[in-house]
């Protein structure tokens, strides 16, 4: 029997219907994920940059481009940083992680994210994720603490590793919210430090905040597949100034201010974004707006045609906030073969993806602590990104 036979007429059937959905939204060439766009003042910022001399480590767009990201969040100005990964590996040490301590984070997330917790020497600890939001699960968490954590002192320890338990690490999975308020009462119940990882969530709103305002401090990334970008790059963001300062001086090689000596008081990094990149990210700023615009309308197309579609329900933003819809995405019916659709698409010319394999399945993290995690592996198993670029979003609009 050839594999060909095997493939039930309804999967043909649906994955045919996916296809065509996509189509009709996406238009009829071939489409990427995710592209960057420069419709704005890119090549004026980075050409007067270049004209300036300055490209590297000083110069007015990095501090610029830090007031411009502060200022749209509603937060002292933001500490640029050389990427997202960079940024929150800041975060982390501000936080007080340190070597062989435990952080809280998704297994359902970007390597980053658990990459940063192991520069810090720690190690990763795995939690599960909720359907509705595709983040961390708050209250899944609080019955996980309660079983394996208790309090000794100042520390929250994990009783089976023996380990202290420093902080927890949400992350705005595809631009979606976390659900916040549960979670933020979660980790003032065990004293813990929230650090959001913002990064593919830039312009969203958790219940009318910006994600990346609600925890202690976050980062965020303006890395060339993000709704913005500054070819690489990041952000540390955080509403105490104190603590933007200290992300600032810890970026900066901790060098202590003088016009010429060269002193720093403790072990710095070389995390600061280059003006050049800056220059680009203030113009790609400035498009913020038009950007999510433009996401959202293209989401909403989505939703249209997947509304009545048998076998894949498309990725709504949660109830509790406003989504960027940073990658669009459909969950499929359990018994469609998740490949065979990755497969059709691709071979269509619609870039299609999946979700990131588990951090708890990668070599590097397979062994780390973890609680029950059922519900990102049931997300794993059925999720596809589908075309995301704002320029699909605007091209409806001419459509009409
Ligand atoms: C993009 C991303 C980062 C940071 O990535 P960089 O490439 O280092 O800028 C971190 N976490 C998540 C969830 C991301 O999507």
């Amino acid at each position: 029997m050839s594999r060909q036979s095997e493939i039930p007429d309804s999967e043909r059937q649906i994955v045919t219907g996916i296809i065509t959905a996509i189509r009709a939204v996406a238009g009829p060439v071939s489409v990427q994920l995710h592209e960057p766009e420069f419709c704005g003042r890119e090549q004026e910022y980075v050409l007067e940059c270049i004209r300036s001399g300055y490209v590297s480590s000083i110069g007015t767009y990095v501090d610029r481009f830090g007031q411009m990201l502060g200022d749209r969040l509603g937060a002292p100005a933001a500490v640029p940083t050389v990427n997202g990964t960079a940024a929150l590996h800041l975060c982390l040490k501000l936080m007080g992680v340190e070597r062989s301590d435990e952080v809280i984070l998704p297994t359902l997330s970007f390597v980053a994210t658990a990459n940063a917790v192991s520069y810090c020497g720690a190690v990763p600890h795995f939690v599960d994720s909720q359907m509705s939001t595709l983040g961390l699960d708050a209250e899944k968490l609080g019955r996980h603490l309660r079983d394996i954590a208790r309090i000794e002192g100042e520390n929250v320890v994990n009783r089976l590793t023996g380990r202290r338990i420093a902080a927890i690490v949400p992350v705005h999975i595809f631009g979606h919210p976390v659900d916040m308020d549960p979670l933020l009462d979660l980790a003032a119940q065990w004293a813990l430090p929230v650090i959001e990882d913002a990064a593919e969530a830039l312009g969203s709103l958790y219940k009318g905040r910006p994600a990346g305002t609600i925890g202690r401090i976050a980062a965020f990334s303006f890395n060339g597949n993000k709704i913005v970008t500054t070819g690489g790059g990041g952000a540390v963001v955080s509403t105490d100034p104190a603590l933007a300062a200290r992300a600032r001086h810890l970026s900066t090689t901790a060098r202590v201010p003088h016009r010429w000596e060269f002193d720093h008081d403790e072990v710095g990094y070389n995390y600061r974004m280059p003006n050049l990149n800056a220059a680009l990210g203030c113009a790609q700023l400035e498009s913020l707006d038009k950007f999510v615009t433009e996401k959202r309308a293209l989401a909403k197309a989505y939703s249209r045609v997947f509304k009545d579609l048998p076998g894949a329900d498309f990725v709504e933003e949660p109830a509790v906030g406003t989504s960027i819809y940073w990658l669009n995405a459909i969950l499929l019916d359990p018994q469609i073969r998740r490949d065979a659709v990755l497969e059709a698409l691709n071979e269509s010319g619609l870039a299609a993806r999946p979700c990131w394999r588990l951090l708890s399945d990668l070599t590097p993290y397979r062994d780390c602590p973890r609680g029950d995690l059922a519900v990102a592996q049931d997300i794993w198993a059925r999720l596809v990104n589908i075309p995301s670029s704002a320029r699909l979003g605007r091209q409806l609009g001419e459509k009409k």
